[in-house]
């Protein structure tokens, strides 16, 4: 809060008035201190995959390149960073468009069910690890009005995170259900958890529960800020429930009438 002070005085010299105008600047000043911490951020985490190439780089030219063991581990690293970095500006690209609505939804009418299913496969047929899948959903037909890429986006996003946090032998739950004009998705695990007081802070921007178990994991931090931008674009909303050493599960929803939806019925 600003306060501006006008001091009303007669050519006597007399105070007979004060004027106070009290500015409310604690909004902007959360949008300034947000963009400094997202600049912040970025710079970071571009300048950690860059130093690391770096140094790779200077022991190859350091004659490394002539190791048969070592060239090609260091260039692999190269490789690796320089993905990553790809992957984190062209994640930012996209946030910024959705920031500046600059993006259109390519929406056309699927069974949620289907194509839910059919992500669930695609994870099911590739994973290396020993965990199982369970699906919970009704063998009926639900139809919803969606971007398919981004919907597919959010979902391989959930899923990606629930492998990477789940344990040997470990479930997957996929869920959906119908409530009250929304369809309700769920995708739960036995992982890790979340520390309760952070569980709303994932979808936010760069935010990582342990920064350098995340990063070694190949993520950016960005992915579920993405997908919260996704789902409200949907008209729809995303939030998760967790216990730390137990697991975890993110649910979104999804705009859905039950009696057909709208226009095209
Ligand atoms: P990242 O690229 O790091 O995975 P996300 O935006 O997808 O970024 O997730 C943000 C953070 O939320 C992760 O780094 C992790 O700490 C936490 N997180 C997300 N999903 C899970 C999960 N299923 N179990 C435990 N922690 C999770």
């Amino acid at each position: 809060l600003r306060a501006n002070f006008s001091v009303i005085q007669k050519e006597t010299g007399f105070v007979n008035g004060l004027i106070t105008v009290l500015h409310d600047n604690t909004e902007q000043e959360k949008i300034d201190m947000e963009r400094r911490e997202f600049v912040a951020n970025v710079s970071h985490e571009l300048r950690t995959p860059l130093t690391t190439m770096r140094s790779y780089l200077e022991a190859l030219t350091d004659g490394a390149w002539q190791d048969t063991d070592l060239a090609p581990t260091f260039l692999d690293v190269t490789q690796t960073e320089t993905e990553r970095m790809i992957r984190l500006v062209n994640e930012l690209l996209q946030l910024s468009k959705m920031d500046s609505r600059d993006y259109d939804l390519n929406e056309e009418i699927v069974e949620f069910n289907k194509f839910f299913n059919r992500i669930i496969d695609r994870f099911e047929l590739s994973k290396s690890q020993h965990v199982h899948f369970v699906r919970i959903i009704p063998n009926e037909e639900y139809f919803v009005e969606i971007d398919t890429d981004k919907l597919t986006q959010v979902i391989d996003n959930i899923i990606s995170n629930a492998l990477k946090y789940s344990p040997d032998g470990g479930n997957i739950r996929f869920g959906v259900i119908v409530k009250d004009n929304l369809l309700q998705v769920m995708i739960s695990d036995d992982g890790m958890g979340i520390p309760r007081e952070n569980v709303e802070r994932i979808f936010d921007r760069f935010y990582r529960v342990d920064r350098a178990r995340a990063r070694s994991m190949g993520g950016t931090g960005l992915g579920l800020a993405i997908a919260r931008e996704m789902i409200q674009a949907h008209g729809g909303s995303i939030w998760a429930e967790s216990e730390e050493g137990k697991g975890t599960t993110i649910f979104f929803t999804l705009p859905y009438e039950l009696d057909g939806v709208g226009e095209w019925e």
